[in-house]
């Protein structure tokens, strides 16, 4: 794997995924290929003193350009960075950073996400092996925050080995699918002892799943966390 270093990234792509999402395409300016591992991240320089880290979402194995998925909801430091940045420019990033990458195991994968925690996990998706049972369940407030759900489904469609749930805390009444937090779904998946935890996302969720976890026998070692 690369030795984290400061890297020069060109802006590539930009594209619009939700009212607050964004998802930016890089390539590198000093280098040929990013070699990072699904679930690590990089820390953007803002301005000489602000950083702010962002997990890869692209596939590890496409390394001559990388994603990052954008919320600018917070509208902090770096929500302005991004939201006044054009195809063509050029970032600093210190990249690849991180430790929320997953432990070779024949254990089935369950993937927990709050909003742009899916990040992380969806290079997660796109490098595992497809003979290990991987499920995931992302959850949103609102029909308008969902992204990349034809990708999923397309994932679903090309390895049985997939399946995802989303779950909405604020839908309209016309939503058919589940309601609520992920929280309410996770324990009831099957053999949860049997089972490796990625969880990425807030602190709250974080927290709240990895004791319900324990409680279940799932040992502290099959469980995973990335907090945003
Ligand atoms: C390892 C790591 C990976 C990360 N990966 C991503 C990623 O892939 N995509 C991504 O969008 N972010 C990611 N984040 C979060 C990101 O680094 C920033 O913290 C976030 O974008 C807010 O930055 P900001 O400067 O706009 O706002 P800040 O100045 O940091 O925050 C402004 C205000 O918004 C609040 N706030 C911060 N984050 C959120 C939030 N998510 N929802 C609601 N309110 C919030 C803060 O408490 C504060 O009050 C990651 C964080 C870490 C530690």
């Amino acid at each position: 794997m690369q030795q984290p270093s400061l890297h020069t990234a060109r802006i590539q792509h930009i594209q619009k995924l939700t009212e607050t999402v964004y998802e930016f395409t890089f390539s590198f300016l000093d280098i040929t290929s990013m070699q990072f591992q699904a679930g690590q991240y990089g820390t953007v320089i803002i301005d000489g003193v602000t950083r702010r880290q962002y997990s890869f979402c692209s596939n590890p194995r496409e390394t001559s350009t990388v994603q990052m998925v954008i919320d600018t909801k917070p509208m902090g430091p770096g929500s302005k960075y991004f939201l006044s940045k054009k195809v063509g420019d050029a970032i600093q990033m210190l990249a690849p950073l991180g430790v929320f990458t997953m432990t070779p195991s024949l254990r089935k994968k369950i993937l927990i996400a709050t909003g742009t925690g899916i990040a992380p996990l969806k290079a997660m998706i796109l490098d595992a092996p497809h003979d290990i049972p991987m499920v995931l369940y992302w959850g949103l407030r609102h029909e308008e925050d969902i992204y990349w759900q034809d990708e999923l489904d397309a994932f679903v469609a090309s390895y049985s080995n997939f399946s995802y749930h989303l779950i909405l805390s604020k839908p309209k009444e016309t939503w058919k699918g589940k309601i609520g937090h992920v929280t309410d779904y996770v324990t009831k998946e099957p053999d949860l002892s049997q089972a490796d935890f990625y969880l990425c996302g807030n602190k709250e969720m974080i927290r709240y799943i990895k004791q319900l976890l324990l409680a279940h026998t799932v040992l502290g070692e099959q469980i995973k966390t990335e907090l945003f």
